[in-house]
């Protein structure tokens, strides 16, 4: 059961095809578990194409919304034909920059508890897996700049909330958390960051440039 959604500005940058890379990757990584945002991401879609196509550039007549709400109505939610199939539910979208499924991945330690793998970096914005081990934490931070997370396995808590696989979070400039793992298994996020995270503690405010974070 999926939580936490993109906001509707993400969701329609994502479909108008103005989200970047590395947003694009995290849309597409929530939407591969979530049935109602590939819903809303085609209804966005739609509304867009409809109000070019289907409206008089003149002053909308009375009804127009109500034409386009009811062509709405019409659409069936679009499934992308997948590619081969993942052997652990690896999402089609991160498989492309994992190479393979999850159980593919070569961690890199960050300590006992924590590790993750870089998948790209553009300027400013990075794209990571993270994992941690049962009750392992971040440390606490806040961010310059904004943190989108996908969980992919286990979950995570906040004092914003408890995700679970396929739960996005988005966290904006100066906010601030500790993320922890909760109990059972493995957390994997997949990460995006627009900035460096700043921490609180000395020993990581040191080590995270490091580790490129
Ligand atoms: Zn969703």
């Amino acid at each position: 059961m999926i939580h936490h959604h993109p906001s509707d500005e993400l969701l329609l940058a994502y479909a108008a095809g103005a989200a970047d890379e590395a947003l694009s990757l995290i849309v597409a990584t929530h939407m591969s578990y979530c049935a109602i945002c590939r819903l809303r991401g085609k209804k966005l879609d739609s509304l867009g194409g409809a109000l070019l196509q289907e409206l008089p550039p003149a002053p909308l007549g009375e009804g127009a919304l109500d034409n386009v709400l009811a062509l709405l109505d019409q659409v069936e939610p679009y499934e992308r034909p997948r590619r081969a199939a993942s052997r652990d539910g690896t999402p089609a979208p991160l498989r492309a920059y994992i190479g393979g499924d999850l159980s593919a991945v070569r961690w890199r330690k960050m300590g006992p508890r924590l590790s993750y793998a870089p998948l790209f970096r553009r300027g400013n914005v990075t794209a990571r897996l993270l994992k941690g081990v049962p009750g392992a934490d971040s440390g606490a931070h806040s961010h310059h700049g904004s943190e989108f997370t996908v969980v992919l396995q286990g979950g995570f808590t906040d004092v914003t909330g408890s995700y679970g696989p396929g739960d996005l979070q988005m966290m904006e400039d100066g906010m601030s958390h500790n993320v922890v793992a909760d109990p059972g298994e493995d957390c994997i996020n997949l990460a995006v960051t627009t900035g460096p995270l700043k921490f609180e503690s000395l020993l990581q405010r040191i080590a995270a440039p490091l580790f490129g974070f």
